[in-house]
C-alpha cells in the first residue's frame, strides 16, 4: 500500500500513521520527496481496510500497489530517485552521467592513462572489474582488490568515482572501502542472497539485466535492495540475449522509456555489452542518450585490441572523445547536459 501525505503534513501525523501501518502488520519504507512524503507498506496489505487510513490526519490519499514490485515502483517516488555521490555528482537528474574504464583492470600504467583521459574527457566514473564473471574458467579472472587498490589510487588521483562488479557477499565487505557504486552483473541479476545483502549496505548498487531477464524481473530484483532499505539502486540496460547473431547480445533501448515510466529509478545504458562490436558502441551509446538514459556505461582501453577482456567491444581513448562531444549534442536535444 502507498500512502502519500499532504504537502502540509507534520511529523507528528506521519509518525502516527507510521504507528499504525505498523500496528498492522506491515513494514513501512518512508521517502521524503520535494513536495510529500510517502509511506509504502509492504506486507499482508491485502485484508486491510485502507480507509482507515485514509481517515488519518495529514493523509492525502492511500492506494494499493497492484504491480508486484511495491518499492521500485514509480508511485513510491514518482518525482523520481537522484542518487547523489561524493564529489557532488547525482545521477537521475539533469545531467547525463558517463561511467568508462576498462573491462577489467589490468596493470598500472592502463588504468592511470585511462583515468586522465576519461576525466579529461568529462566522464565521472572510473569503471573496471576486479573479480570477472568469465564465461570460461581458463580466462583472465581479474586482479582483485590489488587492482581495486589501483582503480582507487587513479581515480582519487584525478577526482573520479569507482564503479567495479561485486560477485559474491564475501567479497562486499572487502570491496567497501573502493567502490563508490557495486555493480551486480548480468549474471548475478537474480542472485537472490547477493541482492539481500547489498540491501543492508548504504552503498549505490548498479544493477545490471539479466541475460534472459524482463524487465519486470529486473525491477523484482531491484525490489530485493529497496526492501532492505538501501535506496540507492540504479538499473543498467545491458542487452539481451535473442535469435539474433550480428551483436553479442540485442540491446534493447525500449528498457529505458519502459523502465522510465514503471519505475523511479534511474536507468543506465551500457552499448558496450550491449552490442560487443566496437563500431555499434557509439550509435547506441547515442541512441540510449536520445531514449532518456540517466547514465552511460562504456568500456575503454588506451590499447583496446589488446584488452584482457572484451576487446572486441572496447574503445580506443580517441573514440571515447569523440563520442563524448556527440553526446554532448544529443543530451543538449532532449533537454540534458553531458
Ligand atoms: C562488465 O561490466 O564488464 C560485465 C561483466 O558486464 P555484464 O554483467 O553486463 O556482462
Ligand atoms: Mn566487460
Amino acid at each position: 500500500m502507498i500512502v502519500a501525505m499532504q504537502e502540509k503534513a507534520t511529523e507528528e501525523q506521519i509518525d502516527n500513521v507510521i504507528d499504525a501501518m505498523v500496528e498492522a502488520g506491515v513494514s513501512v519504507h518512508r521517502t521524503t520527496g520535494a513536495i510529500q512524503t510517502i509511506l509504502a507498506g509492504v506486507g499482508p496489505t491485502a485484508s486491510l481496510d485502507l480507509s482507515k487510513f485514509e481517515l488519518l490526519p495529514g493523509v492525502l490519499h492511500v492506494h494499493r500497489i497492484s504491480s508486484p514490485y511495491k518499492l521500485a515502483g514509480r508511485s513510491f517516488r514518482p518525482e523520481g530517485t537522484v542518487v547523489e555521490f561524493r564529489n557532488g555528482v547525482k545521477l537521475g537528474g539533469e545531467r547525463v552521467v558517463v561511467m568508462a574504464g576498462p573491462c577489467s583492470i589490468e596493470n598500472r600504467a592502463q588504468i592511470f592513462e585511462t583515468a586522465e583521459r576519461v576525466k579529461a574527457a568529462g566522464g565521472s566514473f572510473l569503471r573496471g572489474g576486479a573479480f570477472k564473471p568469465r564465461s570460461s574458467p581458463y580466462a583472465f579472472q581479474g586482479m582483485g582488490i590489488p587492482g581495486l587498490e589501483l582503480m582507487r589510487e587513479a581515480a582519487d588521483a584525478y577526482g573520479l568515482l569507482v564503479i567495479s562488479e561485486v560477485m559474491e557477499i564475501s567479497q562486499i565487505e572487502p570491496m567497501l572501502p573502493y567502490v563508490d557504486c557495486f555493480q551486480v552483473g548480468a549474471r548475478n541479476m537474480q542472485n537472490f542472497n547477493l541482492l539481500r545483502e547489498l540491501g543492508l549496505v548504504r552503498t549505490p548498487i548498479l544493477l545490471k539485466r539479466g541475460i534472459a531477464a524482463t524487465i519486470e524481473e529486473m525491477l523484482l530484483s531491484a525490489e530485493y535492495i529497496l526492501s532492505g532499505g538501501n535506496y540507492n539502486v540504479i538499473l543498467c540496460e545491458r542487452g539481451i540475449r535473442t535469435y539474433e547473431t550480428a551483436t553479442r547480445n540485442t540491446m534493447d533501448i525500449s528498457a529505458i522509456p519502459v523502465v522510465k515510466k514503471l519505475s523511479h529509478l534511474p536507468i543506465v545504458g551500457d552499448p558496450s555489452h550491449g552490442t560487443g562490436r566496437r563500431d555499434m558502441v557509439a550509435p547506441m551509446a547515442r541512441a540510449a542518450v536520445a531514449a532518456g538514459a540517466d547514465a552511460i556505461l562504456v568500456e575503454v582501453h588506451p590499447n583496446a585490441d589488446k584488452a584482457a577482456s572484451d576487446a572486441a567491444q572496447t574503445l580506443y581513448l580517441d573514440q571515447f572523445d569523440k563520442l563524448m562531444s556527440e553526446l554532448r549534442v544529443i543530451a543538449a536535444a532532449v533537454g540534458r547536459t553531458l
